[in-house]
C-alpha cells in the first residue's frame, strides 16, 4: 500500500505535466492553423512546425515515463507478492516437514493466499490509472471552476423595451488592478442620439463599448439604460437588446439566411428579407448560387469583407434592437464596398441610439454628437464642426496636418509627430 501511494504521486507529477503539455500543443495546433494566411505570408510554418515537433516529442516521453512507472509499479507488487507466497511456502513446507500441517492443508492455504492477493494486484493497477484520471480530471475541473468575470445578480429581471437613453456615470474602468483605461467618463446619449466616439489608438473606445455591452463591470460608476443600472438586468435579454456591427465580423459556417437569423426561431421570410434590403444585401444575396440556403465557410462561399459586413448589418436589423453599437464598421474595405456599407449603416442607425466608434471624419461628422478621447477621458464633445474648429488635437487627428494616418500610429508617436 505504501509503495503503491508513493509511485501513484510520482504518475500523478508526470500525467499533469503531459496534460498540460498537450494543452499547449492543442492550442499551438489551433493558432497556426486558425491564422494560417499570416503563417504563410511571414513564412512561420517552420516554426510552428519545430514548436509542435518539440513539444510533441516531449509529450511523448513523458507518456513513456507514465508508462514505465505505471508498469514499474505492478513489477513490484508482482515481486512483494511472489517473496510472500515464497516464504509461506518455506515456512509451511517447514512445518509440514515436522508433521505440524497437512500438505493438503499447505496447498489450500496458498490457495487462499493468492486469492488474497488479487485484490493488492488489482489496487495496484487502478491506482496507476486513477492517478492519470486525477491529473485529466484536474484539468477539466480548472475549466469549470473559472469564474465569469462579469456575473449576474440574483434578483436580476428580464430586461424591458429600451427606449433607448444610455448613460455612463463616473465610469473608471481597467483590466488590470491599478492601471484603469478608462477615468470618470460621464457621458449621455439620449433615445435615438447618434454619439460618435473617437479618439487616437488605445484610447479606450472599445473599452466603452464593452462596458455597455456589460462584457466587463466597471470598477467605479455605473453604466444605466433608460435611468436603470445595467447590472439589474439578466445579460441575455440585456445583449438581446443591444445589435452590434464589429470591424470584422464572424460569420458562421452555416447558411447566409441562419447567419442573419443567428439561430433565432420564428423569423419569417419577408423579415429576413426586409433586414437584407436594409442592409444592401439582398442583390448580392440572391445573385449566390442557392441564394438565402447558400453555405458560407470553409465548404460554401467565400464573400467580401463588404458583402460580410453586409450580413452583419442585416444580422443587427433583424433583432429591432433600440440600442447599436458600431465599432469601427468600415475599417478596411475599399471605396466602393465602404459606401454600400456606409449607406447600409445609416438605415440601420435611424431611430437607434447608436455609439459609433469611429476613426472616419466622414462618419463623426454626420453623427449628432461627437466624443474626443484621449488617454481613457473624454478630452472634448461637441459636434465634429465644433471640435474640428475649437480643438487643435481633434482637428489633427482628423485631416488637417498627419491625415487618418496619425491615429493609427498610437498615441506616442501622434505627439512625436505633433
Ligand atoms: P483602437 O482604436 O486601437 O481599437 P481603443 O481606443 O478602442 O483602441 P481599447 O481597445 O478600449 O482602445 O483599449 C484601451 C486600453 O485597454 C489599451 O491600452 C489596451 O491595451 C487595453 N485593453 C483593451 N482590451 C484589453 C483586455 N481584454 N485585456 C487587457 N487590456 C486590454
Amino acid at each position: 500500500w505504501l509503495l503503491t501511494m508513493k509511485r501513484s504521486q510520482a504518475i500523478q507529477r508526470v500525467a499533469r505535466r503531459n496534460r498540460q503539455r498537450e494543452g499547449a500543443m492543442a492550442a499551438t495546433a489551433a493558432e497556426s492553423l486558425g491564422a494560417i494566411k499570416t503563417v504563410q505570408a511571414l513564412s512561420l510554418g517552420d516554426t510552428f512546425a519545430d514548436t509542435f515537433a518539440q513539444a510533441n516529442n516531449k509529450s511523448m516521453k513523458e507518456g513513456v515515463q507514465a508508462k514505465r512507472l505505471t508498469a514499474g509499479l505492478e513489477r513490484m507488487v508482482d515481486v512483494l507478492i511472489a517473496i510472500a507466497t515464497a516464504l509461506v511456502l518455506w515456512f509451511g513446507a517447514r512445518l509440514v516437514l515436522v508433521n505440524e500441517l497437512t500438505p493438503g492443508e499447505l496447498l489450500v492455504f496458498v490457495f487462499y493466499l493468492r486469492r488474497a492477493f488479487r485484490p493488492m494486484r488489482d489496487f495496484a493497477k487502478y491506482t496507476a490509472r486513477l492517478a492519470k484520471a486525477s491529473a485529466a480530471g484536474e484539468r477539466v475541473l480548472e475549466l469549470l471552476e473559472q469564474e465569469p468575470g462579469v456575473q449576474e445578480l440574483p434578483d436580476a429581471v428580464i430586461a424591458p423595451d429600451f427606449k433607448g437613453g444610455v448613460a455612463f456615470h463616473q465610469v473608471t474602468h481597467g483590466y488590470e488592478d491599478g492601471r484603469a483605461v478608462l477615468h470618470d467618463i460621464d457621458l449621455v446619449m439620449t433615445p435615438g442620439e447618434r454619439v460618435a466616439i473617437t479618439g487616437p489608438s488605445g484610447s479606450g473606445k472599445s473599452t466603452l463599448a464593452s462596458l455597455l455591452l456589460r462584457l466587463y463591470d466597471p470598477q467605479q460608476g455605473k453604466v444605466t439604460i433608460d435611468g436603470i443600472d445595467i447590472r439589474q438586468f439578466t445579460l441575455e435579454s440585456l445583449r438581446a437588446r443591444i445589435a452590434i456591427v464589429l470591424q470584422d465580423s464572424l460569420l458562421f459556417a452555416t447558411t447566409v439566411r441562419d447567419n442573419i437569423t443567428a439561430g433565432t426561431p420564428g423569423i419569417s421570410d419577408s423579415q429576413i428579407e426586409a433586414a437584407a434590403r436594409l442592409a444592401n444585401a439582398h442583390d448580392f444575396i440572391t445573385s449566390l448560387p442557392e441564394g438565402y440556403e447558400t453555405p458560407i465557410g470553409e465548404r460554401g462561399v467565400t464573400l467580401s469583407n463588404g458583402q460580410r459586413q453586409r450580413i452583419a448589418i442585416a444580422r443587427a436589423a433583424i433583432h429591432q434592437s433600440p440600442i447599436l453599437i458600431l465599432d469601427e464598421p468600415t475599417t478596411g474595405l475599399d471605396h466602393a464596398n465602404e459606401l454600400e456599407v456606409a449607406v447600409a449603416l445609416e438605415r440601420l442607425a435611424a431611430g437607434r441610439t447608436t455609439l459609433l466608434i469611429t476613426h472616419r471624419p466622414e462618419m463623426a461628422a454626420r453623427a449628432d454628437h461627437v466624443v474626443f478621447m484621449r488617454h481613457g477621458r473624454i478630452a472634448a464633445q461637441g459636434t465634429h464642426r465644433s471640435l474640428m474648429a475649437g480643438n487643435a488635437d481633434y482637428a489633427c487627428l482628423f485631416g488637417q496636418t498627419g491625415g487618418r494616418e496619425m491615429q493609427r500610429i498610437g498615441e506616442d508617436a501622434h505627439a512625436v509627430i505633433s
